[in-house]
């Protein structure tokens, strides 16, 4: 079945159990400054779920674009890594606003997956909250799961849009792709491998979170999200999402536009994946720059044209990439065709930009690495790379992860501080570096001048 077979068999399966079938909104939140993306299907109904607003249906289907590059939810550092994830991918669901709730939620799901897309039972796993019975015995004594393939997990089991807004325990369905892949199943310890891949959450939305606590519903709903790419590996015999229908042409656009050869090669992925993050965002009104939205665009551009430029690009590649993606999803998103030329402008644009550092900063990078005695890559070089080579730090952070380095994030921070001072002491203006970021195993570091409240909202979300 090809992925968009897939797409419209499920948008069909659910109108046949009277949803209303409502268009992907866009990747900016229309209504909510707290969160940097639209990362669920449920994102555009947020006031639905909180008793805010009133729609003329009580329940409704969806394919939303999303982006987790940021936020709650970053798969920025995933990509090229797992299997299973991307900056931008698409998510099938369904909802109840105070209409039907576990029962019906489970049980459309499961034949969906049993009946319509006809998967196995034996190759289907399943948890719940920890504390949800109710839910156990549905999937139990109900559908028939076996409990050897069930059961009950703690934080996986309860999501969360964002730290404030409706959450709630929830179900996830795995697929098993066979021993041949690395991973346990989910529970165990090794259950962040790629053999179970989550493709379905339902959340049980019942609560809604904020600054002073938690609270119920209006009325107990339901949302639930499958990764169109994840179920398309499944349906086409595929393991990666990389192998599906949509991802073919694009991967050898990027082989031929890059002159790479070795189609393994993650950087072929990186990229492949890139360019639907940056195309989308785009598309919804986002220009590269150096503040919250904007930062992540920019972020994400320059690690595609930094994994193109190791696959051996040497000139200007990334923009041309936005027609063959024109090809694979104009259909489905018309907006994309319509503004093909733009979004090839923008892109450009920010390709010659950082061609003018990016091979001095790898020189220097190199060189620096050259220099080292140990693995960790000194703050001075990091902060260097940044202010002078325009490397935002996520992405010297990319480059050095592939070495098996890690960055002085302290030091990045001191040299930091030390040009501010020097900034301050010329009595020149402060420097536009207002990010705000958190990496693993490493130090954090805040910075300064933002200029509106929403910029600092979304600088905070920026990780
Ligand atoms: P995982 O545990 O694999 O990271 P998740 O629990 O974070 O997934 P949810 O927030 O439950 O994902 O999102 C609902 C569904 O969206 C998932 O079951 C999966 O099919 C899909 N999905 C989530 N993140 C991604 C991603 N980065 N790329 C592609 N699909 C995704
Ligand atoms: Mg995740
Ligand atoms: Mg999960
Ligand atoms: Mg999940």
């Amino acid at each position: 079945m090809k992925s968009t077979e897939i797409r419209e068999a499920f948008l069909k399966f659910y109108e046949s159990k009277g949803h209303q079938r409502v268009a992907s909104s866009s990747l900016v939140p229309g209504n909510d400054p707290t969160l940097l993306f639209t990362n669920a299907g449920m994102v555009q109904f947020k006031d639905v779920f909180l008793g805010q607003e009133s729609r003329p249906y009580k329940t409704a289907t969806s394919s939303q674009r999303c982006v987790r590059a940021g936020g709650k939810h970053n798969d920025l550092e995933n990509v090229g890594y797992t299997a299973r994830h991307h900056t931008f991918f698409e998510m099938l669901g369904n909802f109840s606003f105070g209409d039907y709730f576990k029962r019906e939620a489970i049980k459309y799901a499961w034949e969906f997956l049993t009946e319509v897309l006809q998967l196995p039972e034996e190759k289907l796993w399943v948890t719940v909250h920890i504390s949800d019975q109710e839910a156990e015995d549905i999937w139990l004594k109900e559908m028939g799961v076996s409990a050897e393939r069930f059961s009950r997990l703690d934080e996986d089991n309860f999501w969360q849009m964002g730290d404030t807004g409706p959450c709630g325990p929830s179900s996830e369905i795995f697929y098993d792709h066979g021993e041949d892949v690395f991973g346990g199943p989910p529970g165990s310890p090794n259950d962040d491998g790629d053999r179970y891949i989550e493709i379905w959450n339902l959340v049980f939305m019942q609560y809604e979170r904020s600054a002073s606590g938690q609270a119920e519903l209006p009325n107990p709903s339901i949302d639930t999200g499958m990764g169109l790419e994840r179920i398309a590996a499944i349906m086409q015999g595929v393991h990666t999402n990389y192998e599906i229908d949509m991802f073919q042409a694009l991967l050898q656009a990027v082989a031929k536009e890059t002159g790479a050869t070795d189609m393994e090669d993650k950087s072929l992925r990186v990229v492949a994946d890139h360019i639907r993050s940056c195309a989308f965002l785009i598309v919804d009104g986002i220009l590269p720059g150096n503040e919250g939205r904007a930062y992540v665009l920019r972020r994400i551009m320059r690690r595609a044209i930094r994994h193109g430029n190791k696959l051996g690009a040497s000139s200007a590649f990334f923009y041309k990439l936005v027609a063959t993606l024109v090809k694979e999803m104009g259909d489905a998103y018309p907006e994309l065709v319509e503004q093909q030329a733009q979004i090839e402008k923008i892109i450009l644009a920010e390709e010659q930009q950082f061609a003018k550092t990016l091979e001095n900063g790898m020189a220097i990078l190199n060189a620096a690495i050259d220099d080292l005695q140990d693995n960790v890559l000194p703050g001075d070089v990091v902060f260097k790379l940044y202010d002078t080579y325009g490397f935002p730090v996520d992405l010297t952070n990319d480059i050095a992860r592939e070495r098996e380095l890690v960055l002085d994030m302290e030091g990045y921070e001191l040299a930091m501080q030390a040009q501010r001072q020097r900034s301050k002491g010329a009595g020149s203006f402060e420097l536009d570096y207002n990010q705000s970021f958190k990496m693993e195993g490493s130090t954090e570091f805040t910075g300064h001048t933002d200029s509106t409240a929403e910029a600092k909202v979304v600088a905070l979300l920026v990780e």
